[in-house]
């Protein structure tokens, strides 16, 4: 039974694999630009270390409380796992968030810009961030709205937070190509690197469209309950 669930975990991840160095090679692009985060959310740790035994190393969690009770025991088995925190963050988290993660996709208000501020201070990390963008303007999800991107940029940068671009989750049901297409756009007038953008069914188009970080959970582990 183990036998098989590693192989399917190799066989999944050579898969998606496959496919994002096809999307890069039609973007003109190296597979080197392009990061897969594996989000391992509800997902055991069993299920977690298979995957870092095919060869996955960057993880992506959006719970603080999950990554507390599965992680530390996977981080030092496995000494060379990035983790980054792809969920709403609550202020009173942002210490904790901090000294669990490598980086963090969801900086989408002032209140948090302060908190992670006084976390990273504190405790010395410099977290990479990237800011989470409501990028269809949807009532109610997280991010910030489009308008506000260039002063939370502002704010973050004065709270010594290095900011290393931005994130969506375009909404649902729709053809996710011209939010991606914005959010390049967007990143591209701040002067930002890092795009965020895509998930297990539109992966390859984020990429076509100038993703560096692409978040992939289903594609990878099967469907969560
Ligand atoms: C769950 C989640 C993903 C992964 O979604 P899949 O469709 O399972 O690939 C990506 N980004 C965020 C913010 C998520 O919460």
């Amino acid at each position: 039974m183990a036998e098989t669930h590693t192989q399917s975990a190799a066989a999944r991840l050579a898969a998606v694999e496959e496919r994002i160095a096809h999307a890069c090679k039609f973007a003109g692009r190296g597979r080197d630009e392009v990061t897969l985060v594996a989000i391992s959310k509800t997902h055991d740790e069993a299920s977690i270390a298979r995957l870092i035994e095919a060869g996955q190393r960057v993880f992506g969690e959006n719970r603080v409380q999950e990554t507390q009770a599965k992680w530390p025991a996977l981080r030092e088995r496995y000494s060379r796992v990035e983790l980054h925190l792809v969920g709403t963050l609550q202020s009173n988290k942002a210490e904790d968030a901090v000294a669990l993660f490598d980086c963090i996709h969801s900086l989408d208000r002032p209140s948090l810009v302060k908190a992670l501020g006084k976390a990273m201070d504190k405790t010395g990390r410099q977290v990479p961030c990237f800011i989470q963008v409501d990028i269809g303007e949807e009532e109610q999800k997280g991010g910030c709205a489009i308008a506000e991107v260039p002063g939370l940029l502002e704010q973050a940068r004065g709270a010594d937070i290095p900011v290393v671009g931005l994130m969506c989750v375009p909404p649902l049901g729709i053809e996710p190509a011209p939010f991606f297409a914005l959010l390049d756009k967007l990143a591209r007038d701040n002067g930002l690197e890092g795009r965020s953008m895509g998930m297990s069914g539109d992966y390859e188009t984020a990429i076509m469209l100038g993703a560096t970080h692409v978040r992939v959970g289903t594609a990878l582990f099967g469907a969560r309950d």
